[in-house]
């Protein structure tokens, strides 16, 4: 029996999956897998097509994640940096009253010694 690519030479195994006889040179060509070169060659066609789709898989789950994770990002510093900027805002609101507070004591010290003195002027 002859190898079905090579004509001239001697068969000396049958591919496990086609059947087809195939020289030392082919058996050899696929490890001695028992497999010959063209069935070899749709077996790792379709073994690279899988993972292809498994390496498009895992980009596509990379996109999302990082969608996620910049969602997620903004979503919590948005209401951080709302509360700051509150924070900040009361705090000089704060220092507002303060300054006003500050002026009406003065002015009712003002307004207590005056009528103070208007009680004293009746005695
Ligand atoms: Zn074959
Ligand atoms: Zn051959």
């Amino acid at each position: 029996m002859k190898c079905f690519i090579h004509m001239d030479k001697e068969a000396i195994a049958v591919c496990k999956t086609c059947g087809k006889a195939m020289c030392a040179e082919c058996s050899a060509y696929s490890n001695h897998s028992g497999i010959c070169p063209e069935c070899r060659k749709v077996q790792f066609e379709k073994e690279r097509n899988s993972c292809m789709v498994k390496k498009k898989e895992l980009k596509e789950e990379i996109f999302w994640c990082k969608v996620k994770a910049i969602l997620l990002f903004w979503l919590l510093l948005i209401p951080v940096i709302v509360n700051v900027l509150k924070i900040l805002n009361r705090k000089n609101q704060i220092k507002e009253i303060d300054e006003r507070i500050s002026i009406l004591s003065k002015e009712i010290d003002k307004l207590e010694i005056a009528l103070q003195n208007k009680g004293a002027a009746f005695i």
